[in-house]
């Protein structure tokens, strides 16, 4: 498998996976244009995407969505209730699989299982996925971590998890008071303490990579979530094994 975190961030988010001759990106959150551009940079050709995945409507996820998918004549996969949120800003789709929140199924060789995430959006979903051999296991974007996203995130060999704030720079920070409520609340997002227990709660001897993503520019710094998660399970990882998602570049994760 080649995993490779396109982009992270309020900015946009995009996930390039690929399993043989399988292609797919988990969101496209930047521009049509920079998406092309991140992936040309890492090697790979957009020519060769099957799909897009949708996890929920917000602009960070779904801004190149609709001109990659015109482009290169892709099918995008998404929920009915999120293609519907999602339906503006997206325009007109060459090709569109509904996919259901609570059920499996497969792109080329990968095998996708999607879960209920609690977050500020219509349905929004975080993903496991396998090619047989491997599991990866993507959950940002969310405010709580349930039963749900854990059992879902379990046997992962690599776990992409939100660590979006520290909660003092989020409270001393600028943002205006509601914002700060809707950010450390049930629907928001995982601060650093809260990415590191779903880490720990998953934990086992072959989960190979731990990615720190969707982290906050103005609330966090990528050394404070990288610490957060160093200080509890430092006998766990190498420190190679802990990799920070970023919202101006691409980072290769596999
Ligand atoms: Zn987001
Ligand atoms: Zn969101």
């Amino acid at each position: 498998m080649e995993i490779i975190a396109l982009a992270s961030g309020s900015k946009g988010n995009s996930l390039y996976v690929q399993s043989g001759k399988t292609a797919v990106l988990l969101d496209a959150g930047l521009s049509a244009r920079e998406i092309e551009h991140r992936m040309v940079e890492m090697g790979v050709s957009p020519s060769r995407l099957n799909g897009i995945l949708v996890s929920h409507e917000h602009r960070d996820h779904i801004r190149g969505v609709g001109s990659l998918a015109r482009r290169y004549n892709l099918t995008v996969y998404i929920t009915e209730r999120t293609y519907r949120a999602a339906e503006r800003a997206v325009g007109i789709l060459p090709k569109m699989a509904c996919i259901d929140a609570d059920t499996p199924f497969e792109i080329g060789e990968i095998w996708f299982c999607p879960f209920l995430t609690s977050h500020d959006a219509v349905e929004p979903l975080g993903f496991s996925m396998t090619n047989g051999r491997l599991k990866v296991g993507v959950a940002t974007d969310l405010g709580v971590v349930t039963h749900l996203v854990r059992e879902g995130m379990r046997g992962s060999h690599v776990a992409i998890v939100e660590s979006n704030h520290d909660p003092e720079m989020l409270m001393e920070g600028p943002y205006p008071w509601d914002l700060k409520q809707r950010i450390k609340g049930r629907t928001g997002h995982l601060s650093n303490l809260n990415a590191t227990d779903l880490i720990d709660a998953i934990y086992h001897s072959d989960l190979e990579r731990v990615v720190l993503a969707h982290l906050s520019e103005t609330n966090n710094t990528p050394e404070m979530a990288w610490r957060c998660l160093v200080e509890r399970a430092s006998n766990r990882f190498d420190t190679g094994q802990i990799l920070i998602a970023r919202p101006d570049r691409p980072v290769r994760i596999l």
